[in-house]
């Protein structure tokens, strides 16, 4: 285990077993809703960068239907300040009107950046915006989000990194889902 880690939430054999069954879970009920259109308009997996994108190279394989990937970058940066507002650091090369968007997140929390990012995705008319979830962390839940699919609920407010998660961009390549030590975070 790293130094910095405090204790392992999730190990890696855990998480590939949660993807599997995301995978099927999300296939099955895509092929309810699109039947054979799938093959010509397959929904379009969204990831949002860079936390995103560990998770979402191994749901996209756990998947048996035709996906598109892309992918989203949005800062944080004054969220807290002026929670109308979030900053598009890079933005989707593609149309989403008519489509099926799948939004992949690593973590939702306070929920603010899923509402923002559902809001924005909305007004370009897609036919459909589904989430899907890493790790839903409950305690400072501030807006009310739908998540179509979780992989993992938290239900304390610890700091976690790992599997996509990082702390000052470290710790993404750490295959399970961890605590951090409290003395690994400078303030
Ligand atoms: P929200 O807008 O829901 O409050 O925050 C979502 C974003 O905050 C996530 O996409 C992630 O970048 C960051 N975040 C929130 N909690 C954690 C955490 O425990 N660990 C890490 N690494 N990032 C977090």
């Amino acid at each position: 285990m790293h130094t910095d880690i405090e204790r392992i939430l999730f190990t890696e054999s855990q998480i590939a077993q949660r993807v599997r069954e995301l995978g099927e879970q999300i296939s099955r009920d895509y092929e309810r809703l699109l039947g054979d259109r799938i093959f010509h308009e397959p929904p379009i997996a969204v990831g949002l960068l860079r936390g995103a994108v560990i998770f979402l190279a191994d749901l996209a394989r756990a998947m048996r239907i035709p996906i598109e990937l892309a992918f989203m970058a949005i800062s944080s940066y004054g969220l807290s300040s002026s929670p109308g507002e979030v900053r598009v650091v890079k933005d989707l090369e593609i149309s989403v009107a008519g489509r099926h968007i799948l939004i992949v997140e690593d973590i939702v929390d306070t929920g603010q950046t899923l509402a923002h990012l559902q809001e924005l995705l909305n007004a370009r008319h897609p036919a459909s915006v589904k989430v899907c979830a890493l790790l839903n962390k409950t305690p400072r839940r501030a807006r009310t989000v739908k998540l179509d699919y979780v992989g993992f609920t938290l239900t304390e407010d610890a700091f976690v990194v790992g599997y996509g998660l990082d702390y000052a961009e470290r710790y993404r390549n750490l295959p399970y889902i961890a605590a951090l030590k409290k003395s690994a975070i400078t303030t």
